[in-house]
């Protein structure tokens, strides 16, 4: 079984379509895959629908939902994966539907302060460039400040304006980590702490985070996020044993450009963690 549980859609900020997506997750061999575009399950959707449609090519991919979702500890922006959830249930979908409307308020207000800082024109290419349904993200408004000529890769729009603490940067309050718990919780899904080596912290801030984290009902933690050293991986399982931990995989997969986060292209957990997948008797996979 290859397992990639961290990838994006153009329902967020991924260049595939859903169906090119899964399509590419076919030719890698990938056998279970969890879509997790920031904030939506519309990806997802998607995707589900285009293998209901596609069924005899379908033989051999599980596909899971998922989601990305954004928050806060603290000061610390950090990212909550939902594995496995139900797609329907009610409280998720209210949180997700509190968080988009979090993500075009940001935008907009990113957009101005650029337009402030003297770069004009950038809402209206961004709206021009993405579906109304595509969660917005930096990504796109990075996009549109290398297409419009303001900056010369996206990078450096990162760097430059987008990134935290930079001129463009705004601040907005996500949902507390509580409640983002709780909804993948009630959904009946797996909270998984995204990407944990991406937050730069000390490790007793790690500890403290994991803590909380594990107090207030998240079960698993993403020990191998893309390409990453072996020290790593191996660092991060074994807080995920001191936690007593779910372990996950995934690629966090956004474009076939990003070498770093390929799609399927991940090296396996170590022997002694518990798999975040242990529980997922087939019936329960959506
Ligand atoms: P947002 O969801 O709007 O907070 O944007 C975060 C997303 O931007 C991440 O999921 C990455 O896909 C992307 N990202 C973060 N940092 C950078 C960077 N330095 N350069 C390019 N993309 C980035
Ligand atoms: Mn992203
Ligand atoms: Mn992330
Ligand atoms: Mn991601």
């Amino acid at each position: 079984m290859t397992f990639d549980l961290h990838t994006h859609t153009t329902a967020s900020d991924g260049s595939l379509a859903p169906a090119e997506l899964l399509q590419l997750a076919q030719a890698r061999g990938v056998t279970v895959l969890a879509i997790t575009d920031h904030d939506t399950l519309a990806g997802y959707f998607s995707a589900q629908h285009w293998l209901a449609a596609n069924e005899a090519e379908n033989n051999e991919l599980t596909l899971i939902p998922g989601v990305e979702v954004s928050t806060q500890w603290g000061r610390q922006g950090i990212h909550v994966l939902g594995l496995n959830v139900n797609p329907h249930n009610a409280q998720l979908t209210e949180l997700l539907s509190t968080q988009q409307q979090l993500r075009a308020e940001r935008a907009d207000r990113i957009m101005r302060k650029l337009e402030k800082l003297g770069m004009p024109g950038v809402a209206q290419h961004v709206k021009e460039r993405i579906d109304a349904a595509t969660q917005i993200g930096r990504p796109h408004i990075a996009a549109s400040l290398v297409a419009l000529q303001f900056v010369d890769s996206a990078e450096k729009a990162f760097k430059k304006y987008l990134g935290n603490g930079k001129p463009a940067d705004v601040s907005i309050d996500w949902s507390t980590l509580e409640a983002v718990i709780a909804a993948i919780n009630a959904a009946g899904g797996v909270a998984v702490l995204a990407h944990p080596a991406k937050y730069k912290m000390t490790s007793s801030k790690q500890r403290a985070l994991l803590k909380d984290f594990v107090r207030l009902g998240g079960r698993g933690i993403e020990v191998i996020s893309g390409a990453q050293m072996p020290d790593t991986t191996k660092k991060l399982a074994r807080l995920a044993q001191k936690f007593d931990l779910l372990v996950s995989c995934g690629s966090d997969f956004h474009s076939a450009d990003a070498r770093w986060q390929s799609l399927g292209n991940l090296s396996t957990i170590p022997e002694f963690c518990n798999a975040v997948w242990q529980d997922w008797a087939s019936a329960q996979i959506r």
